[in-house]
């Protein structure tokens, strides 16, 4: 279908911040073509607030950089522009058309300049994922243009791929993700071809790329629907592909994810090397256990925490900042535990202080700690520094004693050489 349906008056045009018309009219005026399109005019004809929005123009990057004077020329995969504005960032992207580079697997692909190739609108909205996500909003004739029955599909709330969804997927495999994504923050269902593929795609999985599905898992878990997608990601059997022996029953790991979506809504900052941190401590508590290591410093920490997240750093990236933060927060969970006086001060004056008291909340929350150790915590933090220390003195005598009592305990090997089988947990 190259000739699209047109609806008119569908979209409240109040809805589009003032700043996103603004770019839309600029472009006009400087005679090139440009239109709202994705995500935000799927969202705003399912009744939902966009969470961003998307302009696609005739301009080239260039030409629209040259014309907005907050322009950042971006993308790895694709050149688009960037435009920061009021609302935050518009991104503003070139008509594209097919060319075989797209269409290789990324992994396959040698050429990455030829994935630019620039058309119109005819050409575009073919390689676009799903039809809900190819409907082109024209500002000026407040018009919905439709080439792909689209609108059929929000009506009837569906997910349906531009094109067989298997061969959709083998071009692209990380649009499995973003199927699941979509199913998990709309209101929408699979269609049945698509929900087929998603079961066939697991081969398909073990091409994406390790930086750019660590980009995909964050939209997925930290969009406020994590909860939701992590189930999701389960039910479709991808969930231990991506997290090996992690667990959808684990007590901490739902609350984290629960908690993560809830500090999304109240526009708190979230991370996933906290979701990591909660949903490899049992692992981490375990590997202890089993191993029968106690470790005494952050580097000792650091020994265990990259072995219980290497399977999962075989799957997506996670940099060593990310790793830093896991083991800052797991290195701090026992001292929170325990409140040797000493280190009291130290502890809270760590960098991942505040991570490691999330956390142990969150294990307040799964009973697996007791209340009055986080409110403890909780009452220090907000004492004058005279009154820190004061409390301190309190504790000291009862401490130092148990401390001399204390068995010996094997610290972990020092060296990175000397590595520690794991033995524990299941896929
Ligand atoms: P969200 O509201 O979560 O941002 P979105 O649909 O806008 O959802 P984006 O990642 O912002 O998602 O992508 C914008 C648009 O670009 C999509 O709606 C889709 O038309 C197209 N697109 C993005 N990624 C792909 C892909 N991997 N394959 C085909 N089209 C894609
Ligand atoms: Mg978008």
């Amino acid at each position: 279908m190259s000739r699209p349906k047109r609806y008119k008056n569908l979209i409240d045009r109040t809805q589009i911040p003032k700043d996103v018309q603004k770019i839309v009219h600029q472009l006009l005026d400087h005679n090139f073509d440009a239109k709202l399109v994705g995500g935000c005019v799927r969202d705003l004809l399912l009744d939902i607030s966009p969470k961003d929005f998307d302009i696609v123009t005739s301009a080239k990057p260039d030409q629209v950089a040259a014309l907005f004077r907050s322009a950042r020329l971006i993308g790895r995969r694709f050149r688009i522009v960037h435009v920061q504005t009021s609302i935050g960032v518009v991104e503003i992207s070139t008509y594209r058309r097919f060319s075989k580079a797209a269409s290789i697997a990324p992994h396959r692909r040698k050429d990455r300049e030829a994935l630019n190739k620039y058309g119109n609108i005819r050409d575009d909205y073919r390689l676009r994922d799903f039809t809900i996500n190819a409907l082109y909003y024209d500002l000026k004739n407040d018009e919905v243009l439709d080439f792909t029955n689209g609108m059929q599909d929000i009506k009837t709330r569906t997910l349906r791929t531009i094109g067989n969804p298997q061969k959709r997927f083998e071009e692209d495999c990380h649009r499995v993700l973003r199927a699941i994504r979509f199913q998990s923050k709309l209101p929408i269902k699979l269609e049945p071809q698509l929900a087929n593929a998603i079961k066939k795609s697991k081969p398909l999985l073990q091409n994406l790329e390790r930086s750019r599905l660590r980009d995909d898992l964050r939209k997925l878990l930290l969009s406020g629907h994590g909860r939701e997608s992590f189930k999701n990601l389960a039910i479709h059997q991808i969930r231990s592909l991506l997290f090996p022996y992690s667990s959808d029953q684990d007590p901490l790991t739902i609350a984290a994810l629960e908690n993560t979506d809830r500090r999304v809504q109240c526009d708190e900052p979230v991370r996933l090397e906290f979701l990591l941190a909660a949903m490899y401590w049992k692992r981490f508590s375990e590997f202890k256990t089993t191993n029968k290591v106690v470790p005494h410093s952050l580097e000792e920490n650091r020994l265990i925490t990259r072995q219980v997240l290497a399977n999962t750093s075989n799957v997506f990236k996670i940099t060593n900042v990310m790793i830093e933060f896991v083991n800052g927060t797991w290195f701090l969970q026992s001292r929170l535990e325990e409140s040797p006086p000493k280190k009291i001060m130290d502890t809270l004056a760590r960098k991942r202080f505040r991570a490691a008291y999330d956390l142990l909340a969150l294990r307040v929350e799964c009973e697996e700690v007791e209340q009055n150790v986080v409110d403890w915590w909780t009452n220090m933090q907000n004492l004058e520094p005279t009154e820190q220390q004061l409390l301190i003195a309190t504790l000291e005598p009862k401490k130092r004693k148990r401390r001399r009592r204390k068995k010996k305990q094997n610290p972990v090997p020092r060296s990175s050489n000397e590595t520690i089988r794991l033995t524990i947990g299941t896929n």
